[in-house]
């Protein structure tokens, strides 16, 4: 495989980058066993700013080849990395955090351009995305076992725990940093070695995350970034090949349901954290300007595009006109743009499928009888804006009411009694974010307990961070990422029993 280590621009400096397409837009490689890498075939692919539409990069387009090569020297790696200290683990990681917090600003500006997130959102997922590695470089430390009481005195059985093995992640492309940090930091921390997919659309934030490891002194092998326009090759081998232990996938739920199966063959572990359709409930004792902050906070956020953005408003019936009417009044108020632009709230959508989503569901909702409060349009901007839009008078046959969104999009339906509102927040394959709002405690942890999703934000719309577990039931998942129960994803539980004892 053609190799290139000294030719590489470092992508912590952007400016060819920003240039767009006024020269030859600017190569990068795959970062493979601590080498920057070609791919094989020397094939390449752009990368694409979807506020612009400019090619701003060329990256490698690796296959099956570079990625079991990958998944190689991982092995090799393992076998002296899962021997390291969990001090030593934890000194690295933590250098890792540093340098990644060091150039907040370099990777923020390099992940709007390539996923189109406003600025001040990328920033915010460049400190979220590192709090992963500073949690884990802190958690590698306590990876405790037992000594449990045994049922004979000649015996004592000890439980430890002893990193899982080569781990493969592969990762989308609206959160580009922090859908690896979640899954790498934990798994290097835990001993383990880490070979990511990162999504064809964002692969340059990975490469840079990929840079600040080698300047951290992850030793090579422990953590390759193989990039690829094909992810379905580059994933069946991730997720077939024996060496591997451990796939984690973050994705889409019909993704993550043929990774699952891909794996069945080898018995892996898999983490899954899939789709979101969550609901948003708001009773008629809620303050309703918390719950409007709650609203827009929850579905905007990097444009409707997070699994677990609001995507079904479920109001009471007697708060639900003047809730949508403000929820309307304050969506048209976003100011849509290029994400570098001063002052801008929402971005433009990933790319032309997204953007055909988007106008299919609201042209269905609109078609079968919806009403638009605001919205409802491509943006005048062109290209894959879309206006921010509050759609009410919805029912079950329209496809909005069952579909993840991922756009910038409300469907406001209302609902009569309590019983109801979980009817129609639980009516759904999937089970990742639900949020409510409501002041009777009473009714609070009634609620909480009806509800079959992983995390609820109550009163609080907004509610990602390293020291909760993230994670789906239902069709959204299996696992847990971040918090104290995100290292066990990466550790095999061993018993021993040492028997033969004399008193
Ligand atoms: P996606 O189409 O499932 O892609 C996710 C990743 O899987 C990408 O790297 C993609 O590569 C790869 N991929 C696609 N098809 C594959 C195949 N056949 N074999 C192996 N890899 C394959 O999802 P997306 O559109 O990027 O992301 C949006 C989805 O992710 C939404 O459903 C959202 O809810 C979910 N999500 C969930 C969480 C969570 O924590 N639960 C967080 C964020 C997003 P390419 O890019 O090359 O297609």
């Amino acid at each position: 495989m053609p190799t290139s280590s000294a030719s590489q621009t470092s992508l912590l400096n952007i400016d060819a980058l920003k240039a767009g397409n006024a020269g030859q837009p600017p190569k990068y490689l795959s970062y493979i066993n601590g080498q920057w890498r070609e791919a094989t075939s020397n094939k390449t692919y752009s990368i694409v700013n979807p506020a612009t539409g400019q090619v701003i990069a060329e990256v490698s387009d690796c296959g099956a080849q570079e990625t079991e090569i990958a998944i190689k020297q991982a092995a090799e790696a393992f076998k002296s990395w899962s021997k390291t200290t969990a001090k030593h683990r934890s000194q690295v990681l933590r250098k890792w955090f540093d340098l990644v917090m060091a150039h907040q600003s370099d990777i923020a500006q390099l992940m709007t351009l390539e996923c189109g997130k406003p600025l001040q959102e990328s920033l915010g997922e460049v400190a979220y995305g590192a709090s992963f590695i500073e949690w884990f470089s802190e958690e590698a430390k306590r990876a405790y076992g037992d000594i449990v009481p045994a049922p004979f005195t000649d015996r004592k059985i000890l439980v430890q725990k002893q990193a899982v093995g080569v781990c493969t992640a592969i990762t989308p492309w609206n959160f580009p940093l922090a859908m690896i940090t979640r899954k790498c930091a934990p798994a290097i921390a835990a001993g383990c070695t880490m070979v990511v997919k990162p999504a064809e659309a964002t692969p340059l934030t990975a490469l840079a995350l990929a840079e600040l490891a080698e300047q951290a002194g992850i030793p090579k092998g422990v953590f390759s970034v193989v990039t690829a326009s094909e992810g379905k090759i580059v994933g069946e081998v991730l997720t077939t090949h024996p060496l591997v232990r451990k796939i984690s996938f973050t994705g889409s739920t019909p993704v993550g349901k043929l990774l699952m199966k891909q794996s069945a063959d080898t018995v892996k572990r898999v983490s899954m954290e899939l789709g979101g359709n969550a609901p948003f409930i708001v009773f008629d004792d809620a303050d309703i300007d918390k719950a409007l902050d709650g609203a827009i906070a929850s579905k905007y956020r990097n444009t409707g595009q997070t699994c677990v953005c609001a995507n079904r408003f479920i109001v009471h019936e007697a708060v639900a006109e003047s809730f949508s009417n403000a929820l309307a009044e304050r969506s048209s108020m976003l100011k849509v743009g290029d994400g570098l632009d001063e002052g801008v709230q929402q971005g433009p959508l990933i790319n032309d499928a997204a953007l055909e989503k988007v106008k299919s569901l609201v042209t269905d909702a609109v078609e079968k009888g919806a009403k638009v409060l605001t919205g409802g349009q491509q943006h005048a901007l062109g290209g894959n804006f879309y206006q921010p839009t509050v759609l009410t008078d919805l029912d079950d046959s329209m496809a909005i009411a069952q579909e993840e969104i991922f756009g910038p999009v409300c469907p406001v339906f209302t609902f009569k009694t309590d019983q109801q509102a979980i009817e129609i927040a639980n009516s759904t394959p999937y089970g990742l974010a639900a949020y409510f709002y409501s002041q009777d405690m009473n009714r609070i942890w009634n609620v909480v307990g009806a509800l079959d999703f992983a995390m609820v934000g109550i009163n609080e719309g907004i509610i990602s961070t390293e020291l909760a577990p993230f994670g789906g039931m239902k069709e959204s998942g299996t696992g847990r990422e971040g918090s104290k129960y995100g290292l066990d994803e990466y550790l095999e539980v061993k018993y021993l029993c040492m028997g033969g004892l004399t008193n």
